[in-house]
């Protein structure tokens, strides 16, 4: 538990841990959630550079190393990780805004980050989501015009390793049809 509680006993729900591997369709699930005007998603601090069509302070904060490093040594983020040679990770203050608001925040962040926040934060509600088989996951990551084969390869191995993560959430969901995981993940939330 954070020092300073931010969500308080019987509130859980209000924070929203998704991950899955790149693939899944996480991106896609978490897009349409959004559209409901009390879910709303964590903006991340990244080191990685934008791709095209990304927005600074809308899809990531994009920042250096070395002011990623000071917000570390400032205790600003409630989790962070590596992922393939970035730093990820999520602002304490962003949760906290959250609640304030009363809104159900989402952080779509991988394995490592959702196990700090399961861990300081056992409200939470944690989904992980999965993909049929591996046959579509290759599929979908070669799809995706923006990374070149060898950015392809390496996230098809980490999204093996990731999947071993799964047994650490509360659900899993399989996102064989977008539609139907997004009702899935609606009714874990109770949302319309
Ligand atoms: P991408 O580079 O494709 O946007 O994201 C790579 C991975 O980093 C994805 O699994 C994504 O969910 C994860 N990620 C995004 N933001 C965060 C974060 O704040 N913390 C952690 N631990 N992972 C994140």
């Amino acid at each position: 538990m954070l020092e300073d509680s931010i969500i308080g006993e019987g509130e859980k729900g209000k924070l929203v841990i998704i991950s899955g591997p790149s693939g899944s369709g996480k991106t896609s699930i978490c897009k349409i959630l959004t559209k409901n005007p009390k879910v709303k998603q964590s903006v991340s601090y990244t080191t990685r550079k934008p791709r095209d069509g990304e927005r600074d302070g809308i899809d990531y904060c994009f920042i250096d190393k070395s002011e990623f490093e000071k917000l570390i040594e400032e205790d600003k983020f409630i989790e962070y990780a590596e992922y393939c040679g970035y730093l990820y990770g999520t602002s304490i203050s962003t949760i906290k805004e959250a609640i304030e608001n009363d809104e159900i925040l989402i952080l779509a962040i991988d394995v490592k980050g959702a196990l700090q926040v399961i861990d300081k934060m056992p409200e939470a509600i944690s989904i992980f989501i999965n993909t049929p088989d591996d046959e579509t996951l290759k599929h979908r990551l070669k799809n995706r015009l923006t990374d070149d084969d060898s950015v392809i390869n390496e996230r098809f191995v980490v999204a093996k390793e990731e999947m071993e993560y799964s047994k650490h959430y509360d659900y899993c969901v399989i996102n064989d049809r977008l539609d139907d995981a997004v009702k899935e993940i609606e009714g874990i939330l109770n949302i319309p």
